[in-house]
């Protein structure tokens, strides 16, 4: 009879295998498959150039009924827009997040559904759809159905999944409620960054420091890109005050949740530091702006300032609920700042402004955040000299203006900065959620300055991480 050595007992491999954002920066999915637990961190929509959102209608190549687990790292679609439809097509486990994250969460996908719901209600009645009849990817049912599996969990405190396998959340600035999660598996540290935040920001704190980590999963949207290191109250009082003197309007696009309180905030310094005529107009055009605001207020803890600044910086917007109300708001007279959604010019309130303001050199289009490829906040950026808006072209005369340091995600010297804490621990890093170019010259700097092993993700591939 033989004995067993420890070389006869069959290893089995932990993988890991991103199922979105790898080469692209929208769709999070990254699996991590363990010997029992199939564990998902975000679950995202593709967004941007039309390839990219087909891929929303396509089956994933892993069986949702085979996922034992999803952590959710923050609220923004892109990572969290597909879990109506995972749990549609039948994943029944727990959906772990934090508070914030579960609030804003719900807001957002409600929201993302009853906008389909509408667009293809519009694409049917005006006959701009190629599909016929037009289908929204998800309605509020699918949404509703999926709510009772949202699992709110601490920060800093440890979640057991299994024996083997547990994990902690870590606040990663960016937008309230936003983590990077550590999984401990397997007496292995693996860490996923989600979106890290900036160091310096109006509103949310920097992303809490980590340390030790065998392997980690990192976003790379900045890659290649230093944010300007300029004034940007400066910066933005000198746009609305020159677009005000040119007798325009000023258009933000930018998401009702993060972005614009970042923005609101901004404006309410310079209005209260006379910076800006106080008397301005602002609107903030969103069917989830007020509740959005009204969860926010929920939890100061989760910003920079306090809850009379938080009340202050929200009493003097006006929130538009109904789309009735947007034609209004586009005719009344005089200049006025207004901020919708989407924020790459990719559907929503925003366009209707769009159709509106983009033909006059008087008006301003404020670019704030990433945008993708594909998306009409890119062409902007690249000059573009028309858009075309549902099937119709309209000419590019507004003045297109960008604000890099408003950016919810980190430069390319803040991604080195955060990865550096993990140095000790020489971890394997793994690229994903970024464009190819900015995920090449991220590798090199990171290879160059700290000296590890980096490699970018690649769709559905399967990596390696260790045996067991
Ligand atoms: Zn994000």
């Amino acid at each position: 009879m033989q004995t067993s050595t420890a070389s006869d007992v069959k290893k089995s491999p932990v993988y890991l295998q991103s199922l979105g954002a790898a080469g692209t920066v929208t769709g999070s999915k990254h699996l991590l498959i363990t010997p029992d637990l199939n564990i998902l961190v975000d679950c995202g929509l593709f967004q941007g150039v039309k390839a990219l959102r087909e891929k929303n209608w396509e089956q994933p190549p892993v069986n949702p009924a085979d996922i034992g687990a999803l952590i959710l790292t923050h609220a923004h679609l892109d990572h969290c827009g597909y879990i109506p439809l995972l749990v549609k097509n039948g994943y029944r486990k727990k959906i772990y997040m934090s508070q914030p994250t579960r609030d804003l969460t719900e807001l957002i996908l409600r929201d993302c559904a009853k906008l389909q719901e509408e667009d293809a209600e519009k694409a049917n009645k005006h006959g701009y759809s190629k599909h016929q009849p037009a289908q929204p990817l998800y309605t509020v049912a699918d949404v509703e159905a999926a709510l009772p599996y949202f699992k709110v969990c601490a920060i800093h405190v440890a979640i057991r999944l299994n024996e083997h396998i547990s994990f902690k959340f870590y606040p990663s600035g960016h937008i309230p409620g936003a983590c990077s999660v550590k999984i401990s598996c397997y007496q292995k540290t693996i860490i996923f960054s989600g979106d890290i935040g900036r160091n310096e920001s109006e509103l949310l704190p920097a992303p809490e420091p980590l340390n030790d980590a065998d392997f980690v999963v990192m976003e790379s949207t900045y890659g290649d890109r230093l944010h300007a290191k300029t004034d940007v109250a400066l910066e933005m009082a000198m746009i609305i005050n020159d677009t005000i003197f040119n007798k325009g309007n000023i258009l933000i696009p930018c998401f009702a949740v993060g972005r614009a309180q970042e923005v609101m905030h901004l404006i309410y310094r310079l209005k209260k530091q006379k910076q800006i005529p106080s008397a301005i107009p602002e609107y903030l055009d969103s069917p989830m702006a007020a509740s959005a605001g009204k969860v926010l207020q929920h939890y100061p803890e989760w910003f920079n300032i306090d809850d009379k600044e938080c009340a202050a910086m929200f009493s003097g917007v006006t929130i538009n609920q109904d789309y009735k109300n947007t034609e209004k708001i586009i005719r009344r007279r005089g200049s006025k700042i207004v901020m919708a959604a989407s924020g790459m010019l990719t559907g929503g309130r925003v366009l209707e402004y769009l159709k509106h303001y983009l033909g006059d050199a008087r008006n301003t289009i404020l670019l704030i955040g990433f945008q993708a490829e594909g998306t009409r906040g890119r062409a902007l950026l690249n000059k573009a000299y028309e858009l075309k808006i549902h099937g119709k072209y309209y000419p590019v005369n507004a003045q297109v203006k960008e604000i890099e340091g408003l950016s919810a995600h980190a430069d390319q010297l803040e991604l080195i900065a955060w990865l550096k804490q993990f140095k000790k621990s020489q971890p394997l890093v793994y690229l994903v959620h970024g464009e190819p170019c900015a995920q090449e010259v991220l590798r090199v700097k990171i290879k160059d300055e700290l000296q590890l092993q980096v490699k970018i993700m690649k769709q559905y591939e399967k990596e390696l991480l260790f045996t067991v």
